[in-house]
C-alpha cells in the first residue's frame, strides 16, 4: 500500500495555511498514477492555494516495486537505513525473507530516484552504469563538473540526461560504452554486493574501485 498523510502546509510566501496530501512511500503495482508523478518529479510538489508558490515537500519516500523486487528509498542525509528492513516487516505485512530477497537502494535526490527506476525499467546494472559514468569523467575531464542521469535506451545509443548547474540538456553515448564498463568492473573481480540500501553512486564506486585495487595487491 502506499502511506499517504494530510499534512498542514504553512505557505513560506504568503503565509497562507493549507492541507496537502503527503506521500511517505508508493506502491507501483497498487498506484500506477503514482509512478507517473515520481518520473514527473510532480509527487509531494505543493502549490500554495493562495499565491500559487510551489514547491518540492522535502520528505523520505520509499519507491516500491513488487513485480520487479524492487525497493528505492529517497532520503536526505540524516536518514537512517538501519532499521528500514525491520520497520518495513513489522508494517508492511511482508516477511522478513521476502524483504531480504529484494533489491534494495538508497538515493539523495529526486533526479538520482527518477534515474534508478528508469535504469531498472531497461533492464540494466546500475553498478555497471555508475562505473560508465566514472569512466566518462574521467576520459573527458572537461564533463568533470557535470551530474549525467540515465534516461533511455535506444537501438545504438543511450540517451543521458547531464546537468551542468541547474541546466539540464541531453546527450548520447554509444550502447557499446555500457558492455565496455559491465566487462571492466567483471574484469576487476565484481560480481556485485549484498549490502542492503546501498548507495550506488559515483563516490560509491571510486570507494569500490580502491577496495578492488587493494584486493588485487594483496593477491
Ligand atoms: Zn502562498
Amino acid at each position: 500500500m502506499s502511506r499517504i498523510t494530510q499534512d498542514s502546509i504553512t505557505c513560506p510566501k504568503c503565509s497562507r495555511a493549507s492541507t496537502w496530501p503527503v506521500y511517505h512511500s508508493v506502491n507501483v503495482q497498487l498506484d500506477p498514477m503514482l509512478k507517473k508523478e515520481v518520473l514527473d518529479q510532480t509527487l509531494n510538489h505543493f502549490v500554495c492555494p493562495g499565491c500559487k508558490y510551489d514547491a518540492q515537500i522535502d520528505v523520505p519516500v520509499l519507491y516500491h516495486d513488487l513485480d520487479k523486487g524492487l525497493m528505492i528509498q529517497l532520503a536526505s542525509d540524516e536518514f537512517d537505513t538501519s532499521q528500514l528492513d525491520a520497520a518495513l516487516s513489522a508494517t508492511g505485512g511482508q516477511t522478513r525473507e521476502a524483504l531480504l530477497a529484494m533489491k534494495t537502494r538508497l538515493v539523495r535526490s529526486g533526479n538520482a530516484l527518477v534515474e534508478k527506476i528508469l535504469l531498472f525499467d531497461a533492464g540494466l546494472d546500475d553498478y555497471a552504469f555508475e562505473w560508465l559514468k566514472l569512466t566518462i569523467q574521467y576520459q573527458q575531464p572537461e564533463t568533470q563538473g557535470y551530474r549525467l542521469f540515465f534516461h533511455a535506451l535506444k537501438p545504438k545509443t543511450i540517451l543521458l540526461t547531464a546537468f551542468k548547474g541547474d541546466e539540464p540538456f541531453s546527450t548520447e553515448i554509444p550502447r557499446q560504452a555500457y558492455a565496455q564498463a559491465q566487462a571492466a568492473l567483471k574484469d576487476l573481480g565484481f560480481h556485485g554486493e549484498s549490502q542492503r540500501w546501498a548507495e550506488v553512486d559515483l563516490k560509491h564506486m571510486v570507494e569500490l574501485a580502491n577496495k578492488l585495487s587493494e584486493l588485487r595487491e594483496r593477491e
